[in-house]
């Protein structure tokens, strides 16, 4: 099996415009002229050959992760979006809440998926679930959208947050993804336990 060398964009080696840790290089022994970014976790993984220079690298890891926010960018809701969304959400499955979110806000959150201001009823969602199935987002609009009446997750809120069909799936789909984020953050602990024959942590 192929096994690539990570490498963290670091602070000593952070690319211009490049948020630190959020960019995953892997030299790849087996790539021998392709380059290829993907979406992994809260990171961008850019797999290049693992002879490529350094200057090149540095060269190219840029063009690749501009290319993959562009394509994300294409495929992302807008926040006017994201409150047509709610309002159909609550329209189908909680008529009862008459309460809107006077602003829904994308924002830069690793912590959270979502939050909802109860003062100046402000809904944030975390903007990993761009890209994410519909039925993810959707989970999280709802989710925090029952805030807006239920401040806490009680037998009120469980009630209602229960009408979601999917909540499952979704629960799954959020779960795997921060699972896939603990992996990248710390692939050197991660492989110590691999190599100790202990499960991965779920
Ligand atoms: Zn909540």
């Amino acid at each position: 099996m192929d096994s690539p060398a990570f490498e963290d964009v670091g602070s000593e080696n952070t690319l211009p415009g490049i948020g630190e840790g959020e960019i995953i290089v892997i030299r790849s022994t087996r790539r021998k002229k392709n380059i290829s970014a993907y979406r992994q976790g809260g990171r961008i993984v850019v797999s290049i050959p693992a002879r490529m220079s350094k200057a090149d690298e540095r060269a190219m890891v840029p063009e690749m992760v501009a290319k993959i926010r562009a394509q994300e960018a294409a495929i992302t809701m807008s926040e006017e979006a994201l409150a047509i969304r709610i309002e159909e959400l609550l329209s189908e499955l909680a008529p009862e809440i008459c309460l809107r979110p006077a602003s829904v806000l994308w924002r830069g959150m690793r912590e959270r998926w979502g939050s909802c201001t109860g003062v100046d009823r402000t809904i944030r969602i975390s903007d990993r679930l761009k890209g994410a199935p519909d039925y993810a987002l959707d989970y999280v609009l709802f989710h925090e959208a029952i805030h807006l009446e239920y401040f806490d997750h009680g037998p009120q809120f469980k009630e209602l947050l229960a009408r979601f069909a999917k909540a499952e799936l979704a629960s799954a789909y959020l779960d795997g993804y921060e699972a896939a984020e603990t992996a990248l953050a710390a692939p050197e602990a991660l492989k110590k336990l691999l190599a100790k024959g202990e499960k991965t942590p779920l």
